[in-house]
C-alpha cells in the first residue's frame, strides 16, 4: 500500500491517518501504477477527492473545497472516513492529529463554550471514542485549579537537563552520551550548568519571576557522581528559594546507576519528588531494550528509595515495547501497581526516526496489541490512581496516549505545565529550550541552548549570552530581539 498526495503544501496529516489503518505503507512522490495498491488524496481548484485501492478492487470518496476548515484537514478528514469505511476499522482517537486533546477541551471552556457544546463538537469533529473523550475532560476538570495556580502573572518553572544515561535504550531518540564512552565531558558539563543556573537565577530576579517547580530529567540524573549530585544541587539550593515550591522532581530514572548514596543526597538537597522508571518488569524486554539492569533491581531502587525517606514517587511503563506481550504488561502494571507509587505513567511506545530501534532492527520486532495493553490500565482507577495529564506524539504506536495516573494530591505539577504550556519553562543545559510565555500579553518565544554536551560545553559563552533574551522579553519598552537558537 502506498500513499500519494498531490495538492496540498503539506500533505502530513493525510499521511499521517492512512498509516493507522496501513502503518507500514510509505509516502511516494509518483502517481502509483494502475494496480497498484494504494490511497490516493488530491486538492485541485474543483475539490478534494480519495480512491483506496487494494487486490484490485478500489473506492473513491469526494467533496467541494471546504468553506471552514482548511484544505489539509478537510482532506485529511476525507481520507479518514473512506477509510474507515474501507476497513472497518476504527481508530480510539479517530481522525485527531493534535498531540494535546486536553488543550482543545480547556480553550474551548476559555471561549466561553458550553460542556454540551463542547462535547457534540469533539465526538463529532474527530470520531474520537467516547471513552477517550470522556479520559481527556476528566483530566481537563481536575488540572484546571492546578492550571490557575500555574497561569499566575510572572510564573515559572525550572528545568535542568542531564544528557547522559549508562546505555542507550533502543527506543531512544533524545540526545543523550553514553557515560562509558564520555564521562570525561560529565565534570566539565556540570561546572557549565551550574554557571548557567546562577545566570538563570538573574535573569529570573531581573524579570521578577517567581520559581513554581524544578524538574532535574535527562538523559538519567543519576549518572552524575554523588559529588556531582551534591555540587549540582547544592547550586540549586543556593541560587533558587525552594520554600513554597509546588514541586522539585529529580529523575532517577534507572537503578543501574541509582544507588542509596545519590538517593539520599537527592532527599537532602530538597526534592520533594522523584522518578524510577522500570518502562517493563520483564527481564527479557529490558534486555531487548538495552537496559543493563534486571527487574529486581527496580525493585531494590524502590525499596531504597523509600528507605530514604522519598515519599513521593513516579514509575514510567511503556506499552508495546518490542518482544512485550499483553499479558507482560499486565504483569508489569500489576508489579508497579503493588510496589503503590504515588504516581504511575503509562507511556505508548513511540517510533522516532532517532532511535535504534527504527533505524537498525524494526524488521525484526513485532508489536502486540498496543490497545488492548493500554485497556490493562482499567486496573488503576480501582487502585486509587486517577489520569491527571494526557498528551500524544506524533509516530506513536496505534496514534495511542501517554497518561500520568497520580494518587490524589500527587499530581505532577511541572508535567501539566510543560503539557498545557501555561507558565514560562527556563531550561539549563544541553538540548535545552526556554520557553517564555507572557500569559497578559499572549506572546510566547523560546531560546535554544546547543542540543550536544561538547558543543554546550565549548560554545558555553554563547548559551549565556542567549539567556540574556529572559529578561529582554520581559522588557516591553526595550522591544529587543531574543537571540535565534541552532
Ligand atoms: S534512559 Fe531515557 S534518555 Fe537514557 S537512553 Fe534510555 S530512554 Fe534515552
Amino acid at each position: 500500500m502506498k500513499i500519494y498526495i498531490t495538492g496540498l503544501p503539506s500533505g502530513y496529516d493525510v499521511e499521517h491517518l492512512v498509516r493507522l489503518f496501513y502503518p507500514m505503507a510509505p509516502l511516494t512522490l509518483t502517481p502509483p501504477a494502475e494496480d497498484e495498491d494504494c490511497v490516493w488524496a488530491s486538492r485541485d481548484d474543483t475539490g478534494l477527492s480519495v480512491l483506496v485501492r487494494e487486490k484490485g478492487a478500489s473506492r473513491r470518496a469526494s467533496a467541494p473545497l471546504p468553506q471552514e476548515d482548511t484544505p489539509e484537514f478537510a482532506l485529511a478528514s476525507l481520507t479518514y472516513d473512506l477509510l474507515r469505511s474501507w476497513t472497518g476499522l476504527r481508530p480510539p482517537w479517530g481522525k485527531m492529529t493534535g498531540v494535546r486533546p486536553v488543550r482543545l477541551i480547556h480553550d474551548k471552556r476559555a471561549a466561553g463554550w458550553t460542556e454540551a457544546q463542547i462535547d457534540q463538537w469533539f465526538l463529532g469533529r474527530f470520531d474520537c471514542s467516547e471513552e477517550k473523550y470522556r479520559m481527556a475532560k476528566a483530566i481537563a476538570d481536575l488540572q484546571e485549579p492546578i492550571l490557575r495556580r500555574g497561569s499566575e502573572p510572572k510564573a515559572y518553572s525550572l528545568y535542568i537537563g542531564i544528557p547522559f544515561c549508562p546505555s542507550r535504550c533502543s527506543y531512544c531518540s533524545f540526545v543523550s552520551c553514553n557515560l562509558d564512552r564520555d564521562r570525561k565531558l560529565v565534570q566539565p558539563y556540570v561546572d557549565c550548568l551550574c554557571r548557567e543556573l546562577e545566570a538563570i537565577r538573574t535573569e529570573a530576579d531581573k524579570a521578577g519571576l517567581h520559581l513554581q517547580s524544578i524538574y532535574i530529567g535527562g538523559g538519567t540524573p543519576t549518572s552524575l557522581s554523588a559529588d556531582q549530585l551534591r555540587q549540582l544541587m547544592g547550586t540549586v539550593r543556593d541560587q533558587f528559594p525552594l520554600e513554597g515550591l509546588a514541586e522539585y522532581t529529580v529523575e532517577a530514572g534507572r537503578p543501574d546507576c541509582t544507588d542509596a548514596e545519590k538517593l539520599a543526597v537527592i532527599k537532602e538537597y530538597g526534592a520533594t519528588r522523584i522518578s524510577i522508571n522500570p518502562q517493563t518488569f520483564s527481564d527479557e524486554v529490558l534486555a531487548r531494550i538495552g537496559r543493563r539492569h534486571s527487574a529486581q533491581d527496580i525493585l531494590d531502587c524502590y525499596a531504597a528509595a523509600r528507605a530514604a525517606g522519598h515519599t513521593d514517587i513516579n514509575m514510567d511503563l511503556i506499552a508495546g515495547l518490542p518482544g512485550d506481550t499483553v499479558e507482560g504488561f499486565e504483569h508489569s502494571l500489576k508489579t508497579a501497581i503493588a510496589l503503590d507509587p504515588e504516581n504511575i505513567t503509562v507511556h505508548t511506545l513511540t517510533l522516532k526516526r532517532a532511535s535504534r530501534i527504527v533505524m537498525e532492527d524494526q524488521e525484526d520486532n513485532t508489536y502486540a496489541d498496543v490497545a488492548a495493553m493500554l485497556e490493562k490500565c482499567s486496573l488503576l482507577p480501582a487502585a486509587g490512581y486517577r489520569p491527571y495529564y494526557l498528551y500524544r506524539q506524533k509516530n506513536t504506536l496505534q496514534n495511542l496516549e501517554n497518561v500520568g495516573w497520580s494518587k490524589p494530591g500527587s499530581e505532577g505539577y511541572y508535567n501539566i505545565y510543560i503539557m498545557e504550556e501555561v507558565q514560562t519553562i527556563l531550561s539549563a543545559g544541553a538540548g535545552g529550550s526556554t520557553k517564555l510565555v507572557d500569559t497578559a500579553g499572549h506572546r510566547m518565544q523560546r531560546i535554544f541552548n546547543f542540543k550536544y554536551p561538547n558543543e554546550y560545553i565549548q560554545r558555553f559563552d554563547e548559551v549565556l549570552e542567549r539567556k540574556k533574551g529572559v529578561s529582554a522579553f520581559y522588557d516591553y519598552d526595550l522591544g529587543t530581539e531574543t537571540p535565534g537558537g541552532d
